[in-house]
């Protein structure tokens, strides 16, 4: 007897084959999925309390992304076209040193409410401030029903590369006082909510911790048998800073540092070396492509294909509301997938079904749930997705994965389902007031602009 049944569909499985299951159905029992088959197989073994009909539809693995920010929903949009140092000591830091705990909230519900309607079931968020109160956070994603890593931030100088001062005084906290923090949310909220809450370090970029804090950080992250993520190589400061500090690459840096192992998630690896492959290879790391985000801000192309080449798992992430500006992994995928061809001039430099492996199976490498996430398997966690087939966009079918990445929208998504529960059907989502947290957001995100005295808004003349 299982608990929900998907029947009809077209299943994209993800498994060690990769088979796609047409009228396919999938069996969910409690927080797992119990069976994978056909439909008329899977309707004889097994009776459903209730049957969900995917006719049109492709049900998928849930999508991962590995690099997010809780608290830059709310600044969606408050630093378009912008270099990156003004981008974020002028606009994105002020803004977010300015938070209070109920705006990182609200925040949060945003962001999630807006994972969730575009398929994502897990993310990994990266910096978590004290200002914007871990606790309310937590408490927003235990609700939402969503699965996510929850990284504290943690630095112990204001640095960011060779920019001394770049973390403004309102956003600088000491080493001390950040790992103390670090543990308490750990012992709080680490495998809490069913195991859906994990809590990771978040140090900051090379220039905001010494090594030795690093070290700390790592030997801490150990202990306690959890993950780290931290950006690396971001941008070319990132690189001219590290040579010329330490005469070393971003990985050998890590690796002098302790911050490496498969429990370890590197944001963006833009200008990681071709020397580093290995390094990243050997230590068995994860780089997390955001290529919205490195081409907004004009960052550069991270070398995808070419570190998926050498062995490394890559991985994929919207990043913030500033730098993507949403948080949609279906535009994602199909931004790394054209980037890629574009700048190498090779149409098959990075494949759709690459591309969904980045977003599913490689993500669920990332995170530390591992095998039990990324594909649609018996015994896995019951994370899964139901996407629309059927509309002027989308088709005719003939490569469900090819529309997917290259045709579909997030808004494309119709039912998700997490840890064996529904909490988006239809495209109501049933764990978060989406009316009331879009109408609170527009007031919120003006006061803030008022609150620094910065008028945002559009560059036309407005009548
Ligand atoms: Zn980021």
């Amino acid at each position: 007897m299982a608990d929900i049944l998907l029947t009809h569909a077209t299943v994209v499985t993800m498994n060690g084959r990769r088979e796609i299951i047409r009228d396919g159905a999938v069996a969910i029992e409690g927080n797992l999925i119990a069976d994978v088959g056909k439909t008329p197989e899977l309707k004889k073994r097994c009776r459903a309390d209730i049957e969900i009909d995917c006719t049109d539809k492709l049900v998928l693995p849930g999508l991962i992304d590995c690099h997010v920010h809780l608290a830059q929903a709310l600044i969606r949009g408050c630093a378009d076209d912008l270099p990156l140092i003004p981008w974020l000591c002028e606009r994105v830091l002020p803004m977010q040193g300015s938070y209070s705990p109920k705006e990182g909230e609200l925040s949060a519900k945003l962001c999630c409410l807006e994972m969730i309607k575009s398929g994502t079931t897990t993310f990994v968020e990266c910096l978590l401030h004290w200002r914007y109160g871990f606790e309310e956070i937590a408490r927003v994603v235990e609700a939402s029903g969503m699965r996510g890593v929850l990284s504290k931030s943690l630095m112990n100088l204001r640095g960011y590369a060779d920019q001394p001062d770049a973390i403004p005084e309102d956003m600088a906290e000491d080493g001390e006082t950040t790992m103390k923090q670090t543990l308490e949310m750990i012992r709080r909220w680490h495998r809490k909510a069913n195991d859906r809450i994990h809590v990771w370090f978040g140090p900051r970029t090379p220039g905001g911790c010494t090594v030795e804090f690093y070290r700390e950080i790592a030997e801490q992250a150990r202990k306690h048998d959890t993950g780290i993520t931290i950006h690396l190589g971001e941008v070319k400061q990132d690189i001219i800073f590290m040579r010329k500090e330490f005469d070393m690459t971003p990985m050998q840096f890590m690796e002098h540092c302790g911050i490496v192992g498969e429990h370890v998630v590197y944001a963006h690896g833009v200008w990681i070396p071709r020397e580093d492959f290995e390094i990243l290879r050997r230590t068995r790391g994860t780089v997390c492509h955001c290529p919205a985000s490195n081409l907004k801000l004009a960052s550069g192309f991270a070398p995808v294909p070419e570190m998926l080449e050498a062995g490394v798992n890559v991985a994929l992430g919207c990043d913030g509301g500033p730098s993507n500006n949403c948080y949609d992994m279906v535009r994602e995928m199909k931004l790394a997938a054209l980037a890629h061809k574009g700048r190498l001039l090779d149409p098959r430099a990075l494949l759709a079904e690459t591309v969904l492996e980045m977003a599913t199976l490689n993500g669920a490498r990332a995170t530390l749930w591992g095998d039990m996430l990324g594909s649609i398997q018996a015994g896995k966690l019951a994370d899964l997705i139901v996407v629309n087939q059927r509309g002027p966009h989308l088709v005719p079918v003939r490569n469900p994965v090819s529309n997917l990445v290259y045709a579909a929208n997030g808004s494309d998504v119709d039912t998700v389902i997490i840890d064996g529960k529904i909490i988006m059907q239809d495209r109501e989502v049933k764990t978060i007031d989406e009316e009331g947290v879009v109408k609170m957001v527009q007031e919120a995100g003006i006061r803030i602009d008022e609150r620094l005295g910065l008028e945002i808004g559009p560059n036309w003349q407005v009548r």
